[in-house]
C-alpha cells in the first residue's frame, strides 16, 4: 500500500506554522509498513485542493489529509473532498449531536457554522474527535482511499493512531513490514571520529540502516531496521547495537531520549554519591542542567555561583595566593574551587567551571572559549582544559554540557 499525505492550510504556505504534523504521520506510515512517497502541502483553495487529490489519487492508493476541518469559511477540506470525488455533503445526525454535545459540557454557545462540522461526502465513515469539535472522516473512492483529519496535532494524533491505523491495517489483512527505530546518544568524540569508529559497520549494513547526527550537545547514532513485526525489528537492532556501544565505550552516555544530565544521575544514583557545583562563568547553568531532571534531589546538594574571586576565596577556600599567581582562568584554580566545594557542602563530588566566555576579555595567553573543568570525586582530583568556540552563549552551553560528561565519565569508572 503506498500513501500520500497532504496538508492543508495557507500558513503552511506563508512559514507561520511549522508542518509537525506529516511528520508524526510519516513515522506511524512506516510503524505499519505503508510506502510514503510524497508529501504535499495546499492552501485553503477548494480548486487547488482537488488538484492535489487528483495527483496524490495517480501515485499512491491512500491519500491522508489534515488540517481544514474546523467551522469557518476558510476550511474548505470537506468540500473539496467531496466535489472530487463527485459526492455531495450530507449531515450526519450522530456527528452533529456530538458537536452540540462537545460545546454544551464546556457551556460554550454553539455557534450555527459549527453545523458544518457534521457534513461528510456521501457514503464517507464518520471519524468521532473526542479531543475537539471537527470529526475526521474516511471515503473509499474508486481504487483510492481518502482520510481526512483535523489540523490540530493534540486531535489528529489520536485519532491516527486509534482509528485510522487500525483501519488501515483491516485493509492490508495485515502489517507487511514494520520500521522501528533506535538511537544511541554519544558525546566526547566529534562526528567524523564516530564515523571512523563504526565505519566498516555501517557500509556493511542495508538492514539495519546506521545514521549519524550531530545535535548541539551529542552526537545521535539512528539505528533503523525494517521487519516483518516488531519483535524481529528490536532483535535486528539489538545485534548492531551491541557492537556499536563496545567500540564506543564510555562514550556513549545513553538511548533515545537521554541527555547527558540524565546520564550523571543515574551513575550517581548507582553509587548513592551526592554532587555539588561551584561555577565561574556557567554561573549556574550546570546547576540548573542537573536539576532538570526529576529526582534529581537524590543526589544533588547545591551550587555556589563564584563569579567574583572574592568568593571563590571566601567560599570555596581557593587561596587569594593561588588566584594571584595563576588567575581565576587556571588549571590550579579550577582544581581548588572543585576541591573546596566537596569540602563547603560535605558532599562525595564536585564539580568546577573556570573560563572565558567572551566575547571580551581574552588573550593571547588565554584566549575566549578557554575553559577549565574540576572533578573532584573523594578527594580524586581531575582537571581538564577544552577551548570552546562559538558565541558567548555556545561557550557557556558547551562548558556545562561537557562538565557534566567528564562527572560521567569519571564515575562510569568507578566500581561500587
Ligand atoms: P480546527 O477545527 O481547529 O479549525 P482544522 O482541521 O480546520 O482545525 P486548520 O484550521 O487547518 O485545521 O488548523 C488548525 C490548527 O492546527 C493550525 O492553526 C495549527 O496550529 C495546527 N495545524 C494545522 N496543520 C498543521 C500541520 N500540518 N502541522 C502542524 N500543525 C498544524
Ligand atoms: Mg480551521
Amino acid at each position: 500500500m503506498k500513501a500520500e499525505v497532504l496538508t492543508v492550510g495557507t500558513e503552511l504556505l506563508l512559514g507561520q506554522i511549522l508542518d509537525t504534523n506529516s511528520l508524526f504521520l510519516s513515522k506511524k506510515l512506516a510503524e505499519i509498513g505503508i510506502d510514503l512517497y510524497f508529501k504535499t502541502s495546499v492552501g485553503d483553495n477548494v480548486e487547488r485542493v482537488q488538484q492535489a487529490l487528483s495527483t496524490a489519487c495517480l501515485r499512491a492508493d491512500v491519500v491522508i489529509i489534515t488540517g481544514g476541518l474546523g467551522p469557518t469559511v476558510d476550511d474548505v477540506t470537506r468540500e473539496s473532498v467531496a466535489k472530487f470525488a463527485g459526492s455531495t455533503l450530507v449531515t450526519d445526525e450522530k456527528s452533529l449531536r456530538g458537536i452540540e454535545e462537545y460545546f454544551a459540557k464546556r457551556s460554550l454557545r454553539m455557534p450555527e457554522n459549527n453545523r458544518k462540522q457534521a457534513k461528510f461526502p456521501d457514503g464517507a465513515i464518520v471519524m468521532e474527535n473526542p479531543n475537539g469539535s471537527a470529526p475526521g472522516f474516511i471515503l473509499e473512492h474508486g481504487q483510492n482511499i481518502l482520510i481526512a483529519m483535523p489540523g490540530v496535532p493534540s486531535e489528529m494524533y489520536p485519532m491516527m493512531e486509534k482509528q485510522v491505523m487500525p483501519y488501515l491495517v483491516r485493509k492490508m489483512g495485515k502489517v507487511p513490514m514494520t520500521i522501528r527505530s533506535r538511537s544511541l546518544r554519544v558525546m566526547g568524540m566529534g562526528e567524523s571520529l564516530v564515523d571512523e569508529a563504526i565505519q566498516d559497520l555501517f557500509k556493511n549494513s542495508t538492514n539495519p540502516t546506521i545514521g549519524v547526527y550531530a545535535h548541539d550537545a551529542d552526537i545521535e547514532i539512528r539505528l533503523t531496521a525494517k521487519a516483518p513485526d516488531a519483535a524481529k525489528a528490536a532483535d535486528m537492532i539489538e545485534k548492531l547495537r551491541e557492537k556499536i556501544a563496545e567500540r564506543l565505550g564510555a562514550n556513549v552516555i545513553g538511548e533515545d531520549d537521554d541527555t547527558i544530565e540524565d546520564a550523571a544521575g543515574r551513575e550517581l544514583k548507582r553509587l548513592g554519591f551526592t554532587l555539588s557545583t561551584a561555577e565561574s562563568c556557567t554561573a549556574g547553568l550546570v546547576a540548573h542542567t542537573i536539576t532538570a531532571v526529576a529526582g534529581s534531589s537524590e543526589y544533588y546538594i547545591g551550587g555556589i555561583n563564584s563569579y567574583a574571586n572574592r568568593i571563590k576565596n571566601s567560599m570555596l577556600f581557593v587561596p587569594e595566593e593561588l588566584l594571584e599567581k595563576y588567575g581565576a582562568v587556571s588549571e590550579e584554580c579550577a582544581a581548588a574551587m572543585a576541591a573546596g566545594c566537596n569540602r563547603a557542602f560535605k558532599t562525595d563530588a564536585a564539580i568546577s567551571v573556570t573560563g572565558i566566555a567572551g566575547p571580551g576579555g581574552g588573550s593571547a595567553e588565554k584566549p575566549v572559549g578557554l575553559v577549565y573543568i574540576g572533578v573532584d570525586i573523594r578527594g580524586k582530583n581531575g582537571v581538564f582544559k577544552r577551548n570552546f568556540g562559538g558565541s558567548r552563549k555556545a561557550i557557556r552551553n558547551r562548558a556545562a554540557q561537557t562538565a557534566l560528561f567528564l562527572l560521567y565519565q569519571q564515575l562510569k569508572d568507578i566500581v561500587k
